[in-house]
């Protein structure tokens, strides 16, 4: 390891290379890394990993550290690596509506900058402000507007990445079409860092838009939020781009004390979605959207809703949606992430809460997300704290469908392995594993993640 290290050091020079103590604040939690890298090109990149895969040194990737399923963790003979240094916008192309980050800018700074040129970079979540490009392609991130322009992988259109043993491969595309052979650049995104490391992309923008509708709704039965939910789409055809859920123990839950946000509409309502539109004519937009709210009032589809009628109630209804800090309030809680049909979904949550009470004394189930995207986010605090696998047994085994998952858009990491096979057939898996042997053969990028090398 010493003998690697100063051939790091030689690499990227003294202050690309930290120790554990030095690089404390910069690592994940529980880190055993005893190095931290951080390279300022991608050719340091390169060289880096040449460096490792001689010294059969594993590597792990890191971005901003926001996930959620223990991709970055790191053992004792391993090195992370971290992209925080290669954080530049380096173009942003107006007419083919395009921008090239490299993989440590954090979201909300491309977002910003995309912004300032009359576009958007449409991907958005929670954690905007430290998750950056790069680890948002290796996870194929999500949030709160695939149900109108798709996860991290539909704003990619090209990108660069290196090898485990340091070869560079340049795939910045520009082009919306490229049909000439595989789409290689699909290899890095959503694999969690196991194939490549995302050194640079190139990103897809949108028009930016003039009005932003926001409305919060009560609704009395979960038939109700679907035939909402199909009702919205056809209305607000071209505009609508989130319609998230929450049930009402979310919704007491953030709108209850200490928790900042108070009740926009009363706590009496099994169900709340708050539903965005995106539009270019803040007039029209506002009153098709007031339009399609009272039609479906009309006809009782809906019982309450409130449209936001300024910046600041819009992000106060949003406030409650992000509040996720809540769900720790009663001690910690495990959440998962899963994905199944619409139709499913109410048969499934009142499996794992009848699940849950016959197996523990006490529990609190807490749902909410991405309804249209056929995701839940399901969080389950128990006083016992160590019944994590009794717990995943149930909200696991209650999805029992060929379509379904039992990760939406967190991925796999270490935390979700085991749960793997459920989502994915014996066949499938022996691909991932072939791909990784080929494009990995020393397996040291970011090992163990996903599933175990090939026996
Ligand atoms: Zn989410």
């Amino acid at each position: 390891m010493q003998d690697l290290i100063a051939a790091l050091r030689r690499a990227l020079g003294e202050d690309g290379v930290l120790s554990a103590g030095e690089a404390r604040e910069r690592l994940p939690e529980g880190s055993g890394a005893q190095v931290l890298l951080l390279p300022r090109s991608t050719e340091q990149v390169s060289q880096a990993l040449a460096l490792c895969q001689r010294a059969g040194c594993a590597v792990v990737p890191q971005g901003g550290l926001t996930g959620l399923v223990q991709g970055t963790a790191t053992g004792p003979s391993e090195v992370a690596l971290s992209l925080a240094r290669l954080r530049q916008i380096e173009e942003l192309d107006r007419l083919n509506r395009c921008m090239t980050v490299q993989a440590g800018v954090p979201l909300e700074a491309a977002q910003a900058a995309a912004e300032a040129e009359g576009l958007l970079l449409p991907v958005d979540l929670g954690a905007r402000g430290s998750a950056t490009i790069g680890g948002m392609i290796s996870t194929n991130a999500g949030g709160n507007r695939v149900l109108r322009f798709g996860m991290m992988r539909d704003s990619v259109l090209g990108l660069e990445a290196v090898l485990a043993d340091g070869t560079v491969i340049d795939s910045r595309s520009k082009l919306l079409k490229n049909n000439t052979g595989y789409d290689l650049k699909q290899l890095f995104v959503g694999t969690e860092g196991t194939l490549g490391v995302v050194t640079r992309a190139v990103l897809r923008l949108r028009q930016l838009p003039a009005f932003r509708g926001t409305a919060l709704v009560a609704l009395d039965s979960f038939a109700h939020v679907l035939q909402l939910l199909a009702r919205m789409e056809a209305r607000l055809f071209n505009t609508l781009s989130s319609f998230e859920v929450m049930w009402q123990p979310f919704y007491r839950l953030v709108t209850s004390a200490p928790a900042r946000g108070r009740p926009i509409l009363g706590t009496e309502h099994p169900y709340y979605v708050l539903l965005e539109t995106l539009g270019m004519d803040a007039e029209k937009d506002q009153e098709a959207l007031a339009a399609a709210l009272a039609e479906a009032e009309g006809e009782g589809l809906i019982s309450g809703a409130v449209l936001a009628q300024s910046g600041a109630q819009r992000r106060q209804m949003w406030a409650l949606r992000d509040d996720v800090e809540q769900l720790h309030r009663y001690g910690p809680a495990f959440a998962y992430d899963v994905s199944l049909s619409l139709e499913a979904m109410e048969g499934y949550v009142s499996r794992v809460e009848q699940q849950l009470r016959e197996r523990f004394t006490e529990h609190r189930l807490y749902v909410f997300g991405h309804l249209a995207d056929g995701n839940l986010h399901v969080v389950v605090q128990v006083p016992e704290l160590t019944a994590y696998d009794r717990v995943s047994e149930i909200v696991y085994s209650a999805l029992a469908s060929r379509n379904s998952s039992v990760s939406a858009e967190h991925g796999i990491g270490l935390l979700k392995k085991r749960e793997l096979a459920r989502s994915r057939s014996a066949p499938e898996l022996e691909l991932m594993r072939t791909l990784k042997r080929a494009l990995d053969p020393a397996n040291i990028l970011n090992p163990g993640k996903i599933f175990e090398p090939a026996r």
